[in-house]
């Protein structure tokens, strides 16, 4: 039987994952499928025990599903239990294991765009909803002594850091100046960049000069914060990196290969984001 795996959203018309994973399919001469399927917040649970019943391998899960699949798998591993979120589900039998790999995506971007980022020891981390939940795990997993986290509001990021509060220091975004003065590594978790959007006067002159700027947001893919850092000479390293890296893992459960994230693909990613595929 063909193996078939998903992503699920509502809505999931944008999700550039189908194109992803089936060009890796394709590469690989895998004779599968890659769906993505609209599924609404009250069909879940159903759509749930279509894959247990055996119709998918597994999939992907998006916005606004991944806390309900945290709570509807039968089996978490380490990092979405740590994240509190749940991307990919893998079948396994008739039980599904609820994964995260945006924590790998996260690493694995900065491995490869921005070798030795992890020397550093301190990090400025902007938002504090999902995303930087995976952020900051995979900034304590790869040992950072001071995680500054600063959010619009601030008790959210204080509830992130909470268990903590020996790595992880909350506070607001006007905390910005203080805060990346002694930062090598700048993150943005939040949804600013997207729809024209962007930050008022961050002042990046604050951050060192051999700071590296991350954005998670991918479009567009060159957002206002990485324009004025890379304006400022300092390495930036964008948000579609991460998107492609997430990818790996999930592909490899359920198909049995580990794909290869290339220039290739992401430039195939760029053409459609770019609206010129
Ligand atoms: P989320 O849980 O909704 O969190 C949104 C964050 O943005 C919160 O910290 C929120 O602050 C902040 N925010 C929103 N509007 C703001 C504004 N006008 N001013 C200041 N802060 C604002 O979203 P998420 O799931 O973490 O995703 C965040 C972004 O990361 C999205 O753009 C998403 O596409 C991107 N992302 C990318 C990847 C990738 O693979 N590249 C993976 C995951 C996510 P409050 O707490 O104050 O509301």
């Amino acid at each position: 039987m063909t193996a078939r795996a998903f992503v699920i959203g509502h809505p999931i018309g944008h999700s550039r994952s189908p194109l992803i994973h089936r060009y890796w399919l394709d590469h690989h001469g895998i004779d599968a499928s890659y769906e993505a399927i609209d599924v609404p917040p009250e069909k879940l649970a159903a759509f749930l025990d279509r894959v247990r019943d055996g119709e998918f391998a597994g999939g992907n899960v998006t916005v606004p599903h991944k806390q309900a699949a945290l709570a509807a798998c039968d089996r978490l591993d380490d990092t979405a239990r740590q994240v509190g979120a749940v991307n990919t589900i893998v079948r396994e039998a008739h039980a599904l294991l609820g994964r995260n790999t945006d924590l790998d995506g996260f690493l694995g971007n900065l491995d490869a765009e921005a070798p030795g980022w992890d020397r550093a020891d301190e990090a400025l981390v902007l938002g504090a909803g999902g995303a930087a939940r995976a952020v900051v795990a995979g900034l304590a997993q790869r040992g950072f002594a001071r995680i500054h986290l600063i959010n619009r509001t601030p008790s959210r990021a204080a509830a992130l850091a909470a268990g903590r509060e020996e790595i992880v220091f909350a506070g607001p975004l006007e905390d910005f100046s203080e805060r990346a003065r002694s930062s090598k590594l700048l993150v943005n978790t939040t949804t600013i960049g997207m729809h024209g959007t962007g930050f008022d006067d961050l002042p990046l002159s604050a951050l060192p000069a051999d700071a590296v700027v991350v954005d998670l947001v991918y479009v567009p893919l060159l957002t206002p914060l990485l324009a004025a850092a890379r304006q400022r000479g300092l390495k930036t390293v964008d948000g579609l990196g991460m998107l492609l890296h997430q990818a790996v893992p999930a592909f490899e459960a359920w198909f049995g290969v580990r794909p290869e994230v290339t220039d290739q693909l992401r430039d195939l990613v760029v053409a459609d984001l770019e609206g010129t595929a």
